[in-house]
Parts: structure tokens; sequence; C-alpha cells
């Protein structure tokens, strides 16, 4: 299938490694041209010197900074000389009792997974809608339809982004423009974060962490865990002209680990 997009402009947020970097992939993949972020200049590099030799036709851009703060977002606009396709992304905050959060912890939540891809949207959306056309996808969290105990802070911020997009993405001066705005919902997917909080939960309880992986794994029906190209092969095609129909929906990939009907 041809997604026609070959041409256009994507920004793809924290893309170095994991689910991010996957999303960049596929779309490189489909001819699009991106900006890629992450803190770290390194290994940024070493990714978009990978996203080249997929297709030498394609231009691959970085931009190294904190896309939590102002200045890292105002970075990756500058780099992007038009936005055509925005993917949000950004690290997930950290585990504990919501009984040691300090309001700094949760004004950091919110600024990494609400308020930035807000921010974004905010700078993008209207530019696309002149043009006709835009696709927006969001990287949240399977914790926003099951909340995990542990992940309060995760669990509250995504939820926080999910109402929000859920009003913006139905108003016909966006939806009636070609532009639209969804949320991709992440099970566990086998990327360096899985296996840093796994290591963890292994640690705490003194086990070897692939003993760990594998009990996690043997509890999803797909009896294992997500690799990021699914996720960036599904990505790509949110994107694409033909998901042109499909708007302010919450999308969860997760090998079945959901057990509810809807
Ligand atoms: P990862 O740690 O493998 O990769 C995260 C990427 O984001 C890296 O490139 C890192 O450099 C970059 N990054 C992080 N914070 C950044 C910031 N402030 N500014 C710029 N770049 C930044 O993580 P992942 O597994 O790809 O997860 C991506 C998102 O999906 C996270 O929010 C995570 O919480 C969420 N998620 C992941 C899973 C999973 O199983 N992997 C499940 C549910 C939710």
């Amino acid at each position: 299938m041809n997604f026609h997009l070959s041409g256009r402009w994507a920004l793809v947020c924290a893309a170095s490694r994991g689910l991010g970097k996957a999303c960049a992939r596929s779309l490189v993949a489909e001819g699009v041209n991106v900006v890629i972020t992450a803190r770290d200049a390194a290994v940024l590099e070493r990714t978009a010197d990978e996203l080249r030799a997929i297709d030498p036709d394609v231009t691959v851009r970085t931009a190294v900074g904190d896309i939590t703060t102002e200045a890292g977002r105002a970075d990756a606009l500058a780099a992007c000389p038009q936005v055509d396709i925005l993917v949000n992304n950004a690290g997930g905050p950290p585990p504990g009792d919501f009984r040691a959060w300090s309001r700094e912890q949760w004004i950091t939540a919110l600024d990494a997974n609400m308020l930035t891809p807000i921010a974004l949207i905010k700078a993008t959306v209207d530019a696309m809608a002149e043009r006709g056309f835009g696709r927006i996808v969001n990287i949240t969290s399977g914790a926003v339809k099951a909340p995990i105990a542990t992940l309060g802070l995760s669990n509250g911020a995504r939820s926080g982004l999910t109402g929000f997009v859920a009003g913006l993405a139905r108003q016909p001066k966006l939806a009636g423009r070609d532009v639209t705005i969804n949320n991709l919902l992440p099970g566990a997917f086998d990327t360096d974060r899985l296996r840093s909080a796994t290591q963890a939960a292994a640690d705490a309880e003194g086990r070897p962490l692939e003993l760990v992986l594998a009990d996690r794994s043997r509890a999803i029906p797909a009896q294992r865990f997500g690799n990021a190209d699914e996720f960036g092969a599904f990505c790509a095609f949110l994107c694409s002209t033909q998901a042109s129909y499909l708007t302010g929906q919450n999308i969860l990939l997760d090998g079945g680990a959901y057990g509810g009907t809807f």
C-alpha cells in the first residue's frame, strides 16, 4: 500500500531510541523527511545516520534538546520547514507512591506528558488546517485505559492529554480540513525503557532480569512483548492519506493484554 506521504515533513519527538525512533523509521521508509529530537547528541546522530541509510533521498535533521522545555521545543520546530506530521513523545515519569510526590514532581510529569504535546499541537495545528493536511500522533500509554497503580504520575498526566485531545480532534475546523489527532497506547514493548523498568522490579524481587521478563511476557495473550517496528508501522498508517477518516481515537497496541470488551 502506498501511504502517499512522500516529500512530507514530520517532527518526531524523543526519537533516538525505542518507540519514537521506530515511528521515524517507518515514516522515512514512506519517503517522509524527518526532524528527530533527543537530549543526547551522539545517540541522536547515530540514529539519524541509520535513518539516512533507509532512503538517501529523504532529508533527516536532528534537534538536540529536552523537548519538555520551551527552548527544546523552539529548536525542534525551527529545524522543521513545515510540520505536516507531528509525533509527540517524551520519557515517561518514574513509578512511586503518590504520598511521596511533591508538587514539583507533578509539574514535571505534566510538562512532559501533557503540556509539551499540547504546546507542540498549538504551534502546528492551525498551519496544518490552512494547508488542508495534518497528522498528529501522541504516544501515550496503555495505562490511560487500564491504570497501573505505581505509575500515578503517568496515569494522571496522560489522561489529561487524552481528554484535551478528545475535544480538540473533533473540531470541524481541524477534522474538516484533513487534520487528524490520535493517541497510540503502547502496552509492553521491548525497548530500553521496558528493560530498565523491569530491571528495577527484578532487583527489588532479587530475581534475574530474564526470568522476570519471561513471566511478564507470558501474562500477555500474545505471549510476547511488542517490537518497536510494529508500533512504528501503525504510526505510519495513522499518518497516511488512507487514515483521513480516523480522528480522536485511542488505539491500544498491547497483544491483547487489556481485558475489556471495548
Ligand atoms: P525509551 O526509553 O526506549 O526511549 C525514549 C526516547 O525518548 C529516547 O530516545 C530518549 O532519548 C528520548 N527522550 C526521553 N525524554 C526526552 C526528553 N525530555 N526530550 C527529548 N527526548 C527525550 O522509551 P520507549 O519505550 O520508547 O517509550 C516511549 C514512551 O512510551 C514513554 O513515554 C514511555 O513511558 C511510553 N510507554 C512505553 C511502553 C513500553 O513498553 N516501551 C509502554 C507504555 C508506555
